[in-house]
């Protein structure tokens, strides 16, 4: 049976008459990591996410696998290790979706770090996160510097390290990992929230009450291990298992800011100072440069963090800092997200100082909730919980093989075998396809893309233009494997065209609307309300208040 929202209503009778191993709440990196690595070992597994998978803090990112630079400068040390040595794995699980980048590092007089300490720190971090030797840091001079980015202002510049990230797109990162749980046997919902805890005479959690938000039924889910990795919401959840005592978290705003290209033409990914100790990133990506992050507290509701002026006038001025030809304005940005962070609560601490490791809460009803970490340590977290779970289960299960277990599309065993599949989509494709079109989707689906390219060879005449059938082919693939639900699944999660292809999404929406309605037999309201909320997701983007 394909992962389509076709099937649901067979996934929800299911999920509603098993009893589960694992009952994994959150459908973002950590749930869909947790899901993936319990099927793998041989748990009947459930996942539950109560929107789309990975629309929490997993789609908001800064899009990196990161070596955790960052993190050397609060001595955390095998921090450093873990995500240095884990994005080495994570990339050759998934090549499609974690790609090499390199980043400039632009060392100016009275920045934050010096010229000996860069590059020190970019040493050391290359030693600790075992940084393969073709990728290790070069240190440039002045003039290496404006060769390397010409855009940097050259006053007081001191020269610049150049050193390795991984571009991802983390939202893609997740439904890969959420497609191979479900080819290794778990299943998983999105828009199901779980709103209560079902407890045995001992007071153990022993199962969820479920809400399914499509058909809007209650049901009950039994299991006998249960975990909250609801990220932002952990504690909401510890609340409702009345273990809400001890650390909590804090949640930190991060945002980001999308440029066209040719408003802020960088030829180079760079990490820089802002001048309050802080350093953010610029990323050129396919047409677009974005600008991130901020660092701030947040008390407010969670399910809707915007981006405000406060926060777009501090990176703006951050950037005209340094890229001062620019002068960048606000009437420049296209689009924007925000993300929180779900970090553990240490007092005193502002929030760039507080750990990114992830922290585990096992309650007295038996509930294991997991918050903190990285998109890039998320296997790690999921090792440690699925042991926790098999520990509690009393029960032998095969060992962890999420090393080497490519993810969805990912099966690349090679460097060159990535470039040859390249090359063998490109031929599929057979000329009547444009080339950008069929690396796009090579760099979103991988391998997979195949499937998109037979359903096109099939459509294709149904269509006047080549890019409706494009789109229909594209659309048609997220619902037969990838339980979208609604365009903004699509739009947002799946593709990120609404971020990064502004113009073209906002033409292809309604007609994605109507694709998505015809195929899952929406009704007419449903399917209207979902076009509107697309439509406000999209003005969200662009509106600071
Ligand atoms: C601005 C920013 C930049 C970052 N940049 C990076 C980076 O570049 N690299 C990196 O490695 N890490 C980065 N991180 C950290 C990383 O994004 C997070 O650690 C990670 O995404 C957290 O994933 P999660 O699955 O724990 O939480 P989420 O992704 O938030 O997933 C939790 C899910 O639980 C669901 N949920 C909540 N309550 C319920 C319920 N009752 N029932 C069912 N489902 C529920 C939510 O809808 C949500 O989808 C960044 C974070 C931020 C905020």
């Amino acid at each position: 049976m394909n992962f389509s929202s076709k099937n649901r209503s067979v996934f929800i009778s299911k999920a509603g008459s098993v009893e589960y191993d694992l009952l994994v709440i959150g459908g973002g990196i950590t749930g869909c990591g947790i899901a993936l690595d319990a099927a793998l070992r041989g748990m009947k597994v459930l996942l539950v996410e109560k929107k789309d998978f990975a629309s929490g803090t997993s789609s908001r990112s800064t899009k990196l696998i990161h070596g955790g630079l960052r993190y050397l400068k609060q001595l955390e040390f095998k921090l450093v290790h873990d995500v240095g040595t884990e994005r080495a794995i994570v990339h050759k699980l998934a090549r499609h979706v974690v790609i090499p980048e390199k980043m400039l590092l632009p060392i100016y007089e009275e920045g934050t770090l010096g010229t000996f300490t860069t590059s020190m720190a970019l040493l050391v971090y290359d030693l600790l996160a075992g940084v393969k030797s073709g990728e290790r840091r070069k240190m440039l001079n002045v003039s290496g510097t404006l060769k390397q980015e010409p855009l940097l202002q050259a006053n007081k510049l001191l020269g610049g390290g150049l050193y390795f990230e991984y571009r991802t797109d983390d939202s893609r990162l997740v439904i890969e990992l959420a497609k191979s749980a479900f080819a290794a046997g778990a299943l998983l919902l999105n828009y199901a929230e779980v709103n209560g805890f079902i407890l045995n005479q001992e007071g153990k959690v022993c199962g969820a009450k479920v809400i399914d938000h499509i058909g809007g039924a209650a049901f009950d889910v039994k299991a006998k291990v249960v975990v909250n990795a609801s990220g932002p919401w952990v504690d909401i959840l510890r609340k409702e298992d009345q273990s809400l005592q001890g650390k909590r978290l804090q949640l930190t705003k991060g945002v980001h800011i999308v440029f066209p290209f040719e408003k802020f033409p960088i030829q180079q990914a760079a990490y820089f100072d802002v001048g309050d100790g802080r350093m953010i990133f610029a990323i050129p990506r396919n047409g677009i440069t974005y600008l991130g992050t901020t660092d701030t507290v947040y008390n407010e509701e969670i399910d809707h963090p915007t981006c405000n002026r406060a926060d777009v006038e501090y990176l703006l001025k951050a950037a005209n800092s340094v890229f001062t030809s620019l002068q960048l304005k606000e009437s420049d940005i296209v689009s924007s997200w925000a993300g929180l962070r779900p970090l553990i609560q240490e007092d005193g601490k502002s929030p760039g100082e507080l750990s990114r490791k992830d922290e585990i809460f096992i309650s007295r009803s038996g509930l294991i909730s997991i918050a903190g970490g990285k998109l890039t340590g998320y296997r790690l977290m999921s090792e440690k919980i699925v042991d926790l779970a098999e520990k509690k289960l009393n029960q032998k299960f095969s060992k962890c093989s999420t090393a080497d277990h490519y993810l969805s599309g990912g099966e690349f065993h090679s460097e060159n075998d990535f470039k040859s599949s390249c090359d063998y989509m490109l031929q599929l494709a057979n000329g009547y396809v444009a080339k950008e079109i069929v690396e796009e989707w090579f760099y979103r689906y991988g391998k997979n893309t195949s499937v998109i390219l037979k359903q096109l060879q099939a459509i294709k005449d149904k269509y006047q233009t080549i890019e409706q059938a494009c789109l229909a082919a594209e659309v048609t693939y997220a619902l037969e494997h990838e339980m979208i639900v609604t365009p903004a699944d699509f739009f947002i999660r799946r593709t990120g065209k609404i971020f990064f292809n502004r113009e073209q999404s906002l033409g292809q929406i309604p007609e994605a609307n109507t694709l998505i309605a015809d195929y899952l037999s929406q009704v007419n309201a449903q399917s209207k309300k979902q076009l509107t909320e697309v439509q406000q997701e999209y003005a969200t983007a662009v509106s600071f208040r």
